[in-house]
Formats: C-alpha cells, structure tokens, sequence
C-alpha cells in the first residue's frame, strides 16, 4: 500500500528530522538583538551610516529585554487551541487577538525607560514622551493598524515604539506555547504562531537545523522552516536570485522573486554567527535601496522602521 506523506508529515517522522519551528525562549530575542544593534552601528560596520538609530533601537531592544520578565499574559484556553488545530490557524493570531490592557502599561514603562537614557536624540525624547500622554483608544487604534498591516494609519515616529511594546508581549505568549499547539497553518508565508509576516530568514549552523533556513517573525519571534531557493512570499521555486552590495558583508544577502517582484533578506550564521534577523535587516538599508533600483519590493517590512 502506498501512504502519500504531506512534506510537514515527513519532516515530522524521524527525531534527528528538520524541527518546523523555533520557537523563542523565554529570555527571548532582546538581548541579542540589542547587541547586535549596537555593533552593526559602530564605526566601520554596514550600518555606521545610521549609527544613531540603531543605538536608539538597540536601547528600545534593551528595554524590551528588561521588562519581558515582568510579563505573563493569558495564554489560549485548551478549547481556542483545538480550534486553532482544527483550522489550522495561528494560535496567537496577531490580529483580532483580546490582547490585555496590560500592552499599555507596557509601552509606557518601555518609552519611559528609554527616554531616561542619557545618549538619546531630542527627537526621540519628545515622541516618547508624546507617546505616554496619548489616549488608550489612540494606542488600542494604532496597535490594531500595526497588526493589520494597515501601514497608511500608522504614525510613523512612534510606530517603533508602539510595536516594540506589541513584539515584547507576543514574545511573552509565544514562549509560553509548546511546538505541538502551533499547527502547520494553511495560509504559506506568515508566521504559524501569530500570523504575522517574517521580516528576513537566517540559515541556521545549530546542531539541530544545520544549514536550514528558517523565516523569522518580526512580531512574536518564532521562526519556521522554508525550503531554500524559495520565495518566501509567493513560494515560487523559479526565478530566484541572490544579491549582494559589493564590498558588503557576506553573511547579508537579499533573496529576490522573478514571479511576484518581492525580495527579502537572507542572513548565513555560517558568516557571521552573530547574525540577528531583525537588526541585521534594520542595518542593510544600502542593500533595500540597491533593490528598489532594481525594481524589487520588500516582502513586508521591518518593525522597527516605518517610513
Ligand atoms: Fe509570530
Ligand atoms: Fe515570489
């Protein structure tokens, strides 16, 4: 008798197979990504040019670290997430998620945190103050924008620091998920967890994932597995091409797609095993001007850039 495997199923069927998702620990992603922000700025690195920035992101990423021990949101009951498998839907579905109030209080300890450092620009400084005087529907209003992709309701000078707020709540619920409630979703090419669209891949050079590519979400953190030389948009096989700034570092490239026109970055740990997929993507700005030049657009963006 022949049993006809979905390529999930066969990745599942031996120990020593591909794991389909990372989910992130419960330390969570700040950290790093915070130190990789400031060394991707530092002089001579690829994102001197816009050093300040990623100092004033990687101490956002700082403070996401600080407060996301604070935070033990409720999880999906046992009846959510039987329904999340039967539809095979993200179980902490971004959008139309009950978030709790407790996101607010959030953003507000993280700007005022951030505004309390000494090296911060002027700019920054009155938007984070700007952002704790705001009305809770205000915040509700633009949170739901943020989720929901809806980019020309977004204000755009304190969309980083609200979504830092949204991604250090849903790295909270997303590490406290176990592998088996997170279903293979229906819907290619947005994060199983949340829903949310990745914002780069890393190829990995871990014992368990050596050499596999994994798309990173920008929202919750959770990564799945991708095939290479695949679209990470339209899944397209064909028409894939890799490009480089010359000169630039090898462990950044960017992935584009002859059938839809959309590129997103790829990051080899093999490189550089520092790599960081939100930090690295934030700091290769050269490489998404050269694609523009040469007619591609991004997948989606970066969440901590909106402009
Ligand atoms: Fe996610
Ligand atoms: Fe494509």
């Amino acid at each position: 008798m022949t049993r006809i495997l979905e390529p999930g199923q066969i990745e599942g069927l031996s120990p020593g197979a591909i794991p389909r998702i990372r989910l992130p620990e419960r330390s969570g992603p700040f950290a790093a990504r915070a130190e990789r922000l400031r060394q991707l700025g530092s002089p001579g690195a690829i994102g001197e040019a816009i050093g300040d920035y990623l100092r004033l992101m990687a101490r956002v990423a700082e403070a996401q670290a600080e407060t996301l021990g604070t935070l033990d949101p409720p999880l999906p009951s046992a009846s959510e997430l039987g329904r999340s498998r039967t539809h095979r839907m993200p179980p902490i579905q971004a959008g139309g998620w009950p978030r709790e109030a407790t996101w607010r209080v959030l953003a507000a300890e993280l700007s005022e945190r951030v505004a309390a450092t000494a090296d911060i620009p002027d700019s920054a400084r009155r938007e984070l103050a700007q952002l704790r005087t705001l009305p809770p529907e205000w915040l509700e209003a633009q949170a739901d924008a943020l989720l929901g992709g809806r980019r020309e309701e977004v204000e755009m000078a304190v969309a980083p620091f609200v979504m830092a707020a949204l991604q250090t709540y849903w790295v909270a619920l997303a590490s406290r998920l176990s592998e088996e409630v997170v279903p293979a979703i229906e819907v290619p090419g947005v994060c199983p967890a949340c829903g949310m669209p990745p914002v780069a891949s890393v190829v990995r050079v871990d014992k368990h994932s050596q050499g596999y590519r994994y798309l990173h979400c920008g929202l919750c953190a959770t990564e799945w597995h991708l095939v290479r030389i695949t679209c990470s948009h339209c899944q397209s096989t064909e028409g894939i091409a890799y490009h480089s700034i010359e000169g630039g570092p090898e462990a950044i490239r960017a992935e584009s797609c002859e059938q839809c026109h959309t590129y997103r970055k790829i990051l080899y740990q093999e490189k550089d095993r520092s790599v960081e997929a939100v930090a690295d993507d934030l700091a290769s700005l050269a490489l998404d001007l050269l694609m523009g030049e040469a007619g591609f657009h991004r997948g989606s963006g970066n969440p901590l850039l909106w402009q």
